[in-house]
């Protein structure tokens, strides 16, 4: 293994504590110039952001070592113009790339995740997409469950846009190849070199076995070990801890 692509939530953190181990396994991949490269579906927050909540773990990285579904989704297109239904990190990365926002004929209308969703946001895009404008989503996440309720994701907020404009979106993030593609690329690195780590194994894993890399579930966060059963895909490793995990990179 010369690399190593980690999800975030559930992987690395959980309810903001970090999974025991993490911050060790990672250390111990660095002296053995291992990278790590932490990609998550979620679009709302900068790469610095994300950057400095890891640090404040103890974790090893700097903001060149997160890829976000916004940064994927910049990174992916072809320049131009974009309405975003999004918060202010999607608009930066769209920005960072070269891209201008605008609602008037953009060539993208860009869905992420957006605590002010409105109706008429949703009006907006419906009928710039009615236009003409190419639908683009982050991520198709149904949401985060929380305890005792759920938290609706960016594939709800996707939903109701693609129903309003009668039209299917192209997805950037997991369970897609593209972001893990890009990631590969970031880390100059061929994909078949890279684990790619994750609790959840219809986005995590899927998206890294179709980016033709080998994978671990760590049962750490979403998927429970009986799901293994069901699913549609099935992991290289499975592993419980980092403890494991450190056995299989051999760090
Ligand atoms: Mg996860």
């Amino acid at each position: 293994m010369k690399g190593i692509i980690l999800d975030l939530d559930g992987t690395v953190y959980l309810g903001g504590h970090e999974i025991p181990g993490a911050g060790d396994f990672v250390r111990a991949c660095h002296q053995r110039d291992i990278p790590c490269l932490f990609v998550t579906n979620r679009s709302n927050r900068t790469p610095a952001v994300v950057a400095a909540q890891l640090q404040g773990y103890g974790i090893e990285c700097t903001a060149e070592d997160i890829w976000t579904s916004s940064q994927a989704t910049a990174h992916y297109l072809e320049k131009g113009s974009a309405y975003t239904i999004g918060e202010p990190a999607l608009g930066e990365a769209l920005l960072a790339e070269g891209f201008t926002i605008t609602d008037e004929s953009p060539d993208y209308v860009i869905v992420g995740f957006d605590r002010s969703f409105t109706y008429a946001k949703l009006k907006l895009a419906c009928n710039l997409i009615h236009k003409g404008a190419r639908f683009i989503a982050t991520n198709p996440d149904h949401g985060l469950p929380l305890h005792d309720r759920v938290a609706p994701g960016t594939g709800a907020l996707v939903a109701a846009v693609a129903t309003g404009s009668k039209t299917e979106p192209l997805f950037i993030g997991k369970p897609e190849r593209r972001i893990m593609d890009m990631g590969a690329e970031r880390m100059g690195l061929d994909p078949a070199d890279i684990l790619a780590v994750g609790d959840n194994l219809t986005t995590d894993i899927i998206a890294g076995q179709a980016a033709g890399m080998p994978t671990a579930l760590i049962l750490t966060g979403y998927s429970k070990r009986a799901d293994l059963e069901t699913a549609p895909v099935q992991p290289d490793y499975v592993v419980e801890t980092y403890t494991e995990l450190r056995d299989i990179v051999g760090v």
